[in-house]
């Protein structure tokens, strides 16, 4: 029969919330008694905890030995209590964790004889706390991988407290932040004070705060700082508090200041070698321009672009090639390059050019990136260029032609004078008594004859002298020299000039401008005259040979004049190269450039003597086989 206090236990150990148990020292088989709470904590009956080895095999194995070595010191009396925080394992899988507290009670004579243990159920708390840590965990995680420093700004306390990260985003010492408004005002960089009033004016307003602004670190050195962070009311509506993260970025600004600075840069170079870019997805058609390009096209730069409206701004002749590259460039994946013009509203026409490289985008589809350039300018110029040339080629016939006025005079004066006496003489036989008709007949005939001489000279002249059009004929180069040396007879005998003819007998015709060629036969004479007029220690010979080569026929021009220096020999075709006080220096370019379109060559070699040498070989194509007649 139990006592009444012993019952009175008995009811509250039963109706206990927590978890009890009583072991008893001195009792063999079940010696464990153990309460509702405890029995339903753990998920057993009292009949399976009244054993040790149930609590063995609830408890997890790595707890188990220390657990049992310590429970047994205080079964021995060598401890009066013990706490121990015990992981349990359930049947079905979950866990219980309890803080134990295990109390011995002792018998009259002093000697062990109750335990009694006192589990409080924590596993909830143990829960909690477990995701509290792993939520610090993941912010420290986030803080670290950002770089992001946390603040907790009490707004109204005035002071804050930093910590050493935190200074050290403003470069300053740990500990050396002084916590005040007015110092972290300090620390901000002028210029991007009223970055960060606007950002504190929003946060009040949305309780939002999102800011990148510049400090200036004691070493004078700027950084880049991004905070964002949240800011919390009192009841009162005040702003009392701001919380959030400051990452120094200054590293990315950087990156993008000068990204930013290289696509100026682009846009700048670009805008100056007058060329654009474009990129185009053949399958959507995406189409992008850079500035420069809409600058090209006229059109207002970010226009939505599309292949019909580039389209409409190509010149209308140029759209059957415009259509023919767009077709191929979608089918084929290659590089192109091409030329077109663009016809502007208001009628002006642009010349591009353009060169793609076909590559493959992010998703493996076709895309073209080409470079634009405007090349209207080179064209124009190139035109202009080309009209000069010709220009100039008229103007040194002109320029020999004064030099050579006084040899045409004579030239033409021959036969006129040959003319004029004919007359008087073919009159005076008229006028004779009888008349003699016979020796009258035969000044006439001379009178027509040197007629048609004189007649003969101006057309030669005009030829020469007068801008043609290029006519390609048979020419004997023999006769065309010959025609040369007469009509610069006069003007060589007066330099003092020894002529030596070695004109080939067999000599095929070549195919060309019988003008132009003598053109050059010409300028290659006076030039070789100009060379001796200051030789005076040696006779002023002059060599003009024709030939046949392996090229096909050759006409050589030596002289015995200054000559000139090997190394200059190039440059002696340049356009505007002269030696001469009056020369132009054009005369060996554009007798350059006739052979070159004649398929034939002109050099110049210095003499082994003194002197020089200039000789141009020509083809003589089908010509070969005609001999001279
Ligand atoms: P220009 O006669 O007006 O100077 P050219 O183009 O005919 O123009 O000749 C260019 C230059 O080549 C001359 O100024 C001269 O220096 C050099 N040159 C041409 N022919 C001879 C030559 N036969 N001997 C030496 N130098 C020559």
């Amino acid at each position: 029969m139990l006592g009444e206090s012993e019952q009175r236990f008995r009811a509250i150990f039963d109706e206990a919330g927590t978890g009890i148990s009583l072991v008893d020292l001195q009792r063999a088989g079940t010696p464990i008694q153990t309460n509702r709470a405890l029995q339903t904590m753990l998920g057993r009956s009292q009949e399976e905890l009244g054993f040790f080895e149930t609590y063995d095999e609830l408890t997890a194995s790595d707890d188990r030995e220390t657990d049992a070595a310590t429970f047994r010191e205080l079964c021995e009396g060598k401890r009066d209590s013990l706490r121990q925080e015990k992981h349990f394992t359930l049947r079905d899988g979950s866990s219980v964790w309890a803080n134990v507290i295990f109390t011995l009670l002792r018998d009259a004579a002093g000697l062990p004889r109750f335990v009694i243990a006192i589990h409080e159920d924590i596993t909830e708390r143990k829960r909690a706390v477990e995701r509290l840590q792993a939520k610090q965990e993941l912010l420290d995680l986030a803080q670290k991988s950002a770089r992001a420093i946390a603040f907790d700004w009490y707004v109204q306390q005035g002071v804050n407290v930093w910590s050493a990260e935190q200074e050290a985003l403003y470069g300053l010492q740990p500990g050396s932040f002084d916590g005040t408004y007015q110092g972290w005002k300090r620390l901000i960089y002028a210029p991007d004070w009223h970055v960060l009033l606007k950002a504190i004016k929003h946060a009040q307003e949305t309780g939002e705060v999102a800011v990148e602004f510049r400090v200036q670190w004691p070493d004078g050195s700027l950084h880049w700082l991004a905070t964002n962070g949240r800011m919390f009311f009192d009841e009162r509506g005040r702003p009392f508090r701001m919380v959030g993260f400051t990452t120094d970025v200054t590293p990315r600004k950087l990156a993008e200041e000068e990204l930013r600075r290289s696509e100026a840069f682009l846009a700048e170079a670009q805008r100056l070698s007058s060329i654009g870019s474009f990129s185009w997805r053949v399958a959507t058609d995406e189409i992008k321009w850079s500035e420069h390009l809409y600058r090209i096209y006229e059109l207002e730069a970010g226009t939505p672009l599309t292949l019909e409206l580039v389209r409409t701004r190509v010149h209308p002749e140029d759209l059957t090639l415009y259509e023919k590259m767009v077709g191929q460039a979608r089918t084929g994946a290659d590089d192109f390059e091409w030329q077109y013009r663009l016809l502007m509203p208001d009628g002006t026409i642009k010349y591009l050019h353009a060169v793609a490289h076909a590559t493959r985008d992010r998703d493996g589809g076709l895309e073209y990136i080409a470079a634009v350039q405007d090349v209207t300018e080179r064209r124009l110029s190139e035109e202009a260029l080309g009209n000069l040339r010709s220009e100039l080629a008229h103007v040194s016939r002109v320029a020999t032609l004064g030099a050579l006025t006084a040899s045409i005079a004579h030239e033409v004066n021959q036969p006129l004078s040959g003319i004029v006496t004919n007359a008087s003489t073919c009159m005076r036989m008229l006028n004779a008594d009888p008349p003699n008709l016979d020796g009258a007949r035969e000044t006439a005939r001379r009178t027509i004859r040197d007629g048609h001489r004189a007649s003969d000279v101006i057309t030669r002249l005009r030829a020469l002298f007068g801008k043609q059009d290029v006519v390609t004929e048979p020419v004997d180069l023999n006769e065309a020299a010959r025609e040369v040396i007469a009509l610069s007879l006069s003007e060589l005998q007066r330099g003092g000039v020894i002529l030596r003819t070695e004109l080939a007998e067999d000599l095929p015709r070549v195919t060309g401008d019988r003008v132009q060629l003598q053109q050059v036969v010409l300028n290659l004479l006076r030039n070789a005259s100009d060379a001796m007029s200051v030789v005076e220690d040696r006779p002023r010979q002059l060599t003009i040979r024709t030939e046949r080569d392996d090229e096909g026929v050759r006409l050589t021009v030596q002289d015995a004049g200054v000559g000139f220096d090997p190394r200059a020999a190039n440059r002696l075709f340049e356009a505007f190269y002269t030696t001469k006080d009056d020369g132009m220096g054009i005369g060996l370019s554009v007798s350059r450039s006739i052979i070159e379109s004649h398929h034939g060559r002109l050099r110049a070699t210095p003499n082994d003597g003194p002197g020089a040498t200039f000789s141009f070989s020509l083809p003589c194509g089908n010509e070969l086989n005609t001999k001279v007649q």
